[in-house]
């Protein structure tokens, strides 16, 4: 299983985006969100969208899906006078899909993109296939509907939290995972803050990571202004967690 990091960050700053994954294995692939600058992304990372046929949305903001209907634009346009790519699968729930829907039906009125954009609603709690890729979706505690994603093949496992305070719903669900991907938003001193806005520190990202027995900790979704302090947030998940800690580049690629 590959994963690639395809934007790090809360916001988009001069050299991040925001929170995006990549999951591989061969052909079989899913990415996670779609925030606003996800075709630059792609390409700082030398990646073809249209090579992407299913798609999660985790919840409704803007940081996560601003960015869809540019990525089903740019799946046509890249593969224009060409083969078309194959039809897009797109997973989310009810909310999160209304919008979606809303937004290539106003973006693109005009169009009929030469494949099929393929809505499937999920509630927290569904699974499902991308090939050999098994997808289990967890709710997460933020402030609107999100989900949350367990993600398995080739006998590894992955997790990734999306935006959430500590889950210990999804804690069972991760125990000994390979990866745990998770936001560590803020230090802290921001404890209060991220609890109002359901955002987890990287205090508790550390100690999720320890209850869960995971192999490796990648934080992301760090705010903008904490950037260059990364070892301030790897220092206070290192409180929690023995194991290896690292924040990602936009374009980090792992294999697990
Ligand atoms: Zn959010
Ligand atoms: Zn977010």
């Amino acid at each position: 299983m590959i994963l690639t990091v395809i934007g790090s960050c809360a916001n988009q700053i001069s050299n991040r985006e925001g929170v995006s994954l990549l999951i591989e294995s061969g052909h079989d692939n899913l990415l996670i969100d779609c925030g606003p600058g996800i075709v630059a992304a792609f390409g700082r990372c030398c990646r073809k969208t249209s090579e992407i046929n299913n798609v999660l949305l985790t919840h409704v903001h803007a940081d996560h899906m601003a960015g869809f209907p540019y990525f089903v634009w740019n799946r046509n346009f890249e593969c224009m006078g060409n083969t078309p790519p194959e039809d897009l699968h797109v997973y989310g729930e009810n909310e999160t899909l209304r919008l979606a829907k809303y937004m290539i039906e106003h973006c693109y009125p005009e169009l009929a993109f030469p494949f099929k954009v393929i809505y499937h609603e999920i509630k927290a709690g569904d699974s499902f296939n991308s090939g050999i890729l098994n997808i289990e979706t967890i709710c997460a505690n933020h402030a609107v509907p999100c989900i949350s994603a367990v993600i398995k093949g080739e006998d590894r496992k992955l997790v990734y939290t999306s935006d959430t305070l500590y889950n210990e719903q999804l804690v069972d669900k991760a125990q000994n995972a390979d990866v745990l991907v998770h936001e560590g938003m803020m230090p802290k001193s921001m404890d209060a803050l991220a609890n109002k806005v359901k955002h987890s520190t990287a205090f508790s990202a550390g100690k999720f990571a320890n209850d869960a027995k995971v192999k490796q900790l990648l934080m992301v979704h760090i705010a903008p202004s904490l950037l260059g302090q990364e070892n301030v947030l790897i220092d206070e998940a290192s409180l929690n967690y023995q194991g290896a800690i690292s924040i990602p580049y936009d374009g980090s690629v792992y294999r697990i």
